[in-house]
């Protein structure tokens, strides 16, 4: 059965890394005997241009019928003047396709020690997993505004903590079976809610899953001190949002980090976890990797194909180990040349 695949291209850097997704899903999907289909659709500021719409109803309905989407990166100075939002489009697909659960990998890269802010030995071996709620919780709560008193409710039900801590069990079967779940259980009530889910669900589904529970303000601590300790870190959506950008400076290069956001109902959403930027695009800058594991996770999350998404993993490990990169990791290759690398390597 063939597969069907949206690209987002979107703005900036945008076009330049989804060429670099696809080639690797076509290398890889060749390699494996995976029939592959991609269509093309406009996202952003170029969708605004093109239709006066960040999110275009033909977009949208590519998007809801494909079996995944790859999404470059969607804004730009261009569109920051006025007008419509590129970055409404991608709220829209969010909500479009269901996206629940964000899932961040973090990998500190064998030979990239240098590049993490901290000490190579600190950094070394971290290679966690961040799976964070993304559609509950503090953000979608009711809000008061005013000038005297504010407020912004955090609520979460039962069945989205268990969806979301399915998620992490899930992933953490293909890796170290290590689940750790931040939380504030000493002064939410939600939190409280969290954990006990988690315990009961561990209990229940996963009894071969090792799970601990880690306050939110001290993970922020240990994150910094022995990041290589995680395997899979559970969390929910603010928790997720502040403690996914602190983790993904560990390892690096932005240029490097690839994202997943899972749904029921949808194969998901795949895109690196970087911006458009407007300031090396269409110069043949742009590290193509975080996009490419990004493509990677798509073979696996939405498709079910583990060994391919293995093969794309090991091709790029391989390059950079053999110091094929782009300049935001020291390298001097082009985007091409690190594409044209990774794909030898796929059919090697
Ligand atoms: P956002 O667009 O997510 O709101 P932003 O515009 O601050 O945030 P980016 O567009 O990701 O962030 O760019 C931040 C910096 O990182 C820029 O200097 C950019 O050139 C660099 N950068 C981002 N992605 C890559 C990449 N794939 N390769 C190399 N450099 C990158
Ligand atoms: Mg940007």
């Amino acid at each position: 059965m063939t597969h069907t695949i949206v690209l987002l291209p979107g703005d900036g850097i945008g076009p330049e890394v989804a060429q670099a997704a696809r080639a690797v899903l076509e290398k890889a999907g060749a390699a494996h005997g995976l029939p592959l289909e991609f269509s093309s659709h406009d996202i952003g500021g170029c969708a605004i241009d093109a239709h006066g719409d960040p999110f275009p109803d033909a977009t949208a309905e590519a998007c809801v019928e494909a079996d995944a989407v790859f999404l470059g990166a969607v804004g730009g100075p261009k569109w920051d003047a006025g007008g419509p939002r590129p970055e409404a489009g991608l709220l829209a697909l969010r909500r479009a396709l269901g996206a629940f659960a964000n899932l961040r990998p973090i990998t500190l890269f064998p030979g990239l020690e240098h590049l993490s802010p901290l000490k190579a030995e600190r950094a070394s071996g971290t290679d966690m997993l961040i799976v964070r709620e993304l559609t509950g919780g503090i953000y979608f709560g009711d809000k008061v505004e005013g000038d005297e008193n504010a407020s912004d409710l955090c609520s979460y039900s039962r069945q989205e903590v268990e969806r979301i801590a399915r998620i992490a069990f899930d992933a953490a079967r293909g890796r170290s079976r290590r689940v750790t779940s931040v939380d504030k259980a000493n002064v939410l009530a939600t939190s409280r809610l969290w954990r006990n889910t988690v315990i009961a669900l561990r209990d229940a589904d996963y009894p071969d899953i090792e799970l601990d529970h880690v306050l939110v303000d001290a993970m922020a601590m240990k994150l910094i001190e022995r990041p290589a300790a995680f395997d899979v870190v559970l969390t929910e959506n603010m928790f997720g949002d502040i403690l996914s950008d602190e983790a993904s400076v560990i390892a690096g290069s932005i240029g490097l980090a690839p994202s997943a956001s899972l749904s029921q109902t949808h194969g998901g959403l795949y895109e690196p976890i970087h911006g458009s930027a407007p300031d090396i695009a269409g110069q043949g800058k742009a590290n193509p990797v975080g996009a490419m594991l990004s493509a990677a996770m798509l073979l696996r999350h939405a498709l079910g194909q583990e060994d391919a998404a293995v093969t794309i993993e090991g091709a790029i490990a391989a390059c950079l180990s053999d110091g094929i990169g782009t300049g935001d990791i020291g390298g001097s290759a082009s985007t091409h040349e690190v594409i044209s690398a990774v794909c030898e390597r796929i059919s090697a």
